[in-house]
């Protein structure tokens, strides 16, 4: 018998790579990044994961002009 394991993401935008551009929260189809109103070492607002019920898309990943800003995984174990 098959059992269907309803996977589990999460999104970790970095705050001191991001430039607070705003792309992965107009992205984002679960509305679930927003820019913050603290600013990082560059003094920019950034990106903030929000809630849960990320579906592991990558939208915002793809759309992220920068390198290493943002890591989607998936979450494993108990939660
Ligand atoms: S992977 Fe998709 S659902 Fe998850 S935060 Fe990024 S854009 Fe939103
Ligand atoms: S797309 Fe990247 S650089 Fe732009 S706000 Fe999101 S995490 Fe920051």
């Amino acid at each position: 018998m098959s059992q269907v394991v309803k996977k589990k993401f999460r999104c970790h935008p970095e705050p001191n790579e991001c430039k607070g551009c705003g792309r992965c929260v107009n992205a984002c189809p679960k509305k679930l990044l927003k820019l913050g109103s603290a600013l990082n070492i560059m003094g920019v607002p950034y990106a903030e994961y929000v809630g849960d019920g990320c579906i592991g898309c990558g939208a915002c990943f793809y759309t992220c002009p920068e390198p290493g800003a943002i890591t989607v995984f998936e979450i494993t174990g108990e939660e």
